[in-house]
């Protein structure tokens, strides 16, 4: 098989990176590693920043998260007995939007299904070879039958564990990484919200 780009990863980066791609009249095929509905099952992110969002709107699949999404203009922060606002309109002239990831991957299989994007699931096997030559292909297995797909690029969209990270030399590699000193705990409840805008609250438990 033979496509302008492979894109190793059905996650929100691969997804938008096909259905951008095909806004421009570029051909693409994603490589997923599990099911769609695995996928859609995954509970992640819900507060979309500005850059996503605009993204979003390039893609032509924003229509939804504008209309369902919560616009936020600020968060709050609580510690012992203090809690303090930060206004992002005011400081930044953005917000955020919450809109969960799992909505987010779903309005970008509905686009790309719409538009016959190619997307292969539950690939295995997956190896990127010649990544430091202008020839690089794919090989990976579906169905326990092998596939090969040369593509003019491969992009990498499989998340900090996927094959892409290791495949690139370790002498042309970067890696940018920041890590915080503490983690962060969130728990889903069916309630009511406590407040319009989240609360992130600071905890010795
Ligand atoms: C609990 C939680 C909350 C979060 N909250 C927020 C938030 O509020 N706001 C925010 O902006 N971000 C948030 N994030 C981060 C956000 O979820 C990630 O940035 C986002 O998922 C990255 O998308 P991605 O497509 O790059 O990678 P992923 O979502 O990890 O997708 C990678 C895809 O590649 C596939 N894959 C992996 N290896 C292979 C392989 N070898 N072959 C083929 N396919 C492969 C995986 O199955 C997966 O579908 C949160 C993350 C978590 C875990």
């Amino acid at each position: 098989m033979r496509t302008q780009v492979a894109i190793i990863g059905g996650g929100p980066s691969g997804l938008l990176l096909s259905q951008l791609l095909d806004v421009h009249g570029i051909d693409s095929v994603v490589l997923e590693r599990k099911t769609k509905d695995y996928v859609l099952g995954r509970i992640r992110a819900g507060v979309l920043e500005q850059g996503l969002v605009r993204l979003m709107e390039q893609a032509g699949v924003a229509t939804r998260l504008h209309s369902e999404g919560y616009r936020h203009d600020g968060a709050l922060v609580s510690y012992e007995n203090e809690t303090f606002r930060i206004d992002f309109a005011a400081h930044t002239r953005q917000s955020v939007i919450v809109y969960g990831q799992t909505e987010v991957t779903r309005d970008l299989y509905a686009a790309r299904e719409a538009a016959n994007g190619k997307i292969i699931y539950e690939v295995e096997d997956v190896v990127i070879h010649g990544a430091d030559t202008d020839a690089a292909h794919v090989t990976f297995t579906v169905d326990g039958k092998d596939r090969r797909i040369d593509a003019d690029f491969i992009a990498g969209c499989d998340g900090f564990h996927g094959v892409s990270r290791q495949s690139i030399p370790l002498d042309v590699r970067r890696e940018y990484e920041k890590l915080y000193p503490f983690g962060w705990l969130g728990i889903l409840s069916e309630t009511p919200p406590v407040n319009h805008e989240l609360i992130y609250a600071s905890s010795k438990r």
